[in-house]
């Protein structure tokens, strides 16, 4: 299963934040600790997305492992900010590997991540389907359970549902029509981050001016906590909170 993770904070290279740590998201690609469901390691691509100045964000995807990439590597080691998604991904088994299926996903000012898999798909998928646009199953970024977690989410984002709520309920929907789904989904704008932890590992490290959530700790310090199954995290920078998931 897929790791990802999202900061907001104080500037901090792309380099300090996914390849210097011990226990990096680079690491996690090749030695992750805990691939609950599945899946050994995370080599089936990796994006990472970023607010350079302003609203908008950019991603750079790739369908294959972050640790074969030399670019990336050059990057990060320039390339300076206080909020990223990021994700390396161990594809479920069946589903397409290209670099529009790696997260973070993005539209507008959003960013989001799926750390997981929807059971039965694409078969349990279908009623919720059903109900999106036509244009956005079309344009599908892939034809993944994660890319169309993305649609069912943005959906709600575009109708003005707050993240936190939009994130909730398509965890709570999905979660009735396919029993037995992981859905460790990240959803940020650069300000705010919405996490649920449902059916996955999380941690979550806070310091009074930035927060870290991750799939896991990225070392053995002290600070991180894990969040237990079935709860939603909101944080900005500076502010941190924790809720019940619904029917979880
Ligand atoms: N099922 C999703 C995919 O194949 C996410 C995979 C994961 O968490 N490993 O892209």
């Amino acid at each position: 299963m897929c790791r990802h993770l999202a900061y907001l904070g104080p500037p901090v290279t792309l380099r300090e934040l996914l390849f210097d740590p011990p226990h990096s998201l680079l690491r996690q690609s090749w030695a992750p600790r805990d691939m609950r469901g599945g899946g050994t390691i995370n080599a089936d691509g990796f994006g990472i997305g970023w607010y350079p100045d302003g609203p908008t964000p950019v991603r750079y995807r790739r369908a294959q492992p972050i640790w074969s990439d030399p670019t990336i590597a050059e990057l990060a080691a320039v390339t300076s900010t206080g909020a990223v998604l990021a994700a390396v991904r161990s594809a479920t088994v069946g589903m397409a590997i290209v670099d529009t299926a790696a997260a973070p996903f993005a539209e507008g000012r959003w960013l989001f991540s799926h750390n997981g898999v929807v059971r039965g798909w694409p078969d349990t998928m279908v009623p919720l389907a059903a109900e999106l646009p036509v244009r956005d199953l079309l344009t599908l970024d892939a034809t993944t359970d994660s890319a169309l977690l993305w649609a069912l989410v943005r959906d709600r984002l575009r109708a003005g549902v707050a993240p936190a709520r939009a994130v909730a309920e398509t965890v709570t929907s999905v979660a009735a029509a396919a029993p037995g789904s992981r859905l460790n989904l990240l959803l940020t704008d650069g300000h705010t981050v919405v996490a649920s932890a449902a059916g996955h590992a999380l941690s979550l490290r806070a310091t009074p001016a930035s927060v870290l959530l991750a799939s896991e700790p990225h070392d053995d310090g002290p600070g991180w906590r894990a969040v237990p199954d079935g709860q939603l995290v909101q944080a900005t920078a500076t502010d941190l909170r924790q809720q019940a998931l619904a029917a979880w």
